[in-house]
């Protein structure tokens, strides 16, 4: 993706884990890279199809200002987020975060900390199959559009189907939803696991009737498999109730796994469900 760099920007700041360092400052020296699509910019001559670099170097000069961190890393962490909350038009930023006088008493040249931060694209599944169903679909997708570092792009239709696993209990209603986040997985599922809290949401049987169900199902093409996380979602291209209202708003989302998309997936579904009967 195209690039926009600003190189070695000096602000005067008042970061560090020292007291003396909060109180005298100190200098500070920020590189950024800015990945934003220009193809428009360059071909219109027009800045709004662009991020303006003397902005984001006068926003940057502004955040580094009026916040006191302890740890360069926050500092960074801060910026980042910022940028990407503040410019609908970055899709990564690259930060380093230089401090030339850092004081260590040894003859170093610099320190610095360095992280890359972007958009991601989720889809989540959601279900419901206990009291106000669709008004706790509704819930998380407003929870969700109300989070920092979410932006809810597309939301399928509600699907009621009946249930799985465990069979003695109501119908559930079933919808998908696709995420722009820079949230990393795990603080997204923690996330999922907040809005299932507000939801009232009780662990009793597994697959057992609960007021919400929050599922991560794609994370960009990552394959996580982590005690607490596993992406592609295990079990999806067995679901009917994950596999239609992903396949009404993502047909072509490539499981990263199986290297089938979401359509195939959902026919092969279809095709099995056939031969049963
Ligand atoms: P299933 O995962 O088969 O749909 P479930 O949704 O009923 O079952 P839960 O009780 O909601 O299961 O979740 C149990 C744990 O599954 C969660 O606490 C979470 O740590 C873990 N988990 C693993 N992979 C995922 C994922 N892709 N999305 C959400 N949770 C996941
Ligand atoms: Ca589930
Ligand atoms: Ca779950």
């Amino acid at each position: 993706m195209d690039q926009i760099h600003i190189k070695n920007l000096e602000v005067y700041a008042y970061h560090g884990v020292f007291p003396e360092e909060n109180v005298l400052g100190q200098r500070f020296v920020i590189t950024a890279t800015l990945f934003v699509d220009t193809w428009e910019a360059g071909q219109t001559d027009e800045l709004s199809k662009s991020i303006h670099y003397g902005e984001v170097s006068k926003r940057m000069k502004h955040y580094m200002e009026t916040h006191t961190h302890k740890l360069l890393e926050r500092v960074a962490e801060g910026l980042a987020e910022d940028l990407l909350e503040t410019y609908p038009l970055l899709e990564k930023v690259c930060l380093e975060l230089k401090k030339p006088w850092a004081p260590v008493g040894l003859p170093l040249e610099t320190v610095s900390v360095e992280i890359e931060r972007g958009w991601h694209t989720a889809y989540i599944a959601l279900g419901s199959n206990l009291g106000d169903k669709e008004g706790y679909l509704q819930l998380a997708v407003q929870e969700l559009k109300n989070t920092k570092g979410c932006r809810v792009e597309q939301v399928s239709s509600f699907l009621r189907t009946a249930p799985y696993g465990y069979l003695e209990q109501d119908d559930f209603l079933n919808g998908c939803l696709r995420l722009r986040t820079w949230l990393p997985p795990l603080i997204l599922l923690d996330r999922l696991h907040e809005i299932e809290q507000k939801a009232n949401r009780v662990r009793e049987i597994h697959w057992g009737p609960r007021t919400l169900d929050l599922d991560i199902i794609f994370y960009d093409n990552e394959i996580i498999d982590l005690p607490q996380l596993t992406v592609p979602h295990r079990d999806m291209q067995r679901r009917d109730f994950v596999l239609y209202p992903l396949e009404e708003i993502a047909p072509w989302a490539r499981h990263p796994v199986f290297g089938k998309t979401v359509a195939e997936l959902a026919e092969e579904y279809r095709a099995a469900q056939k031969t049963e009967r």
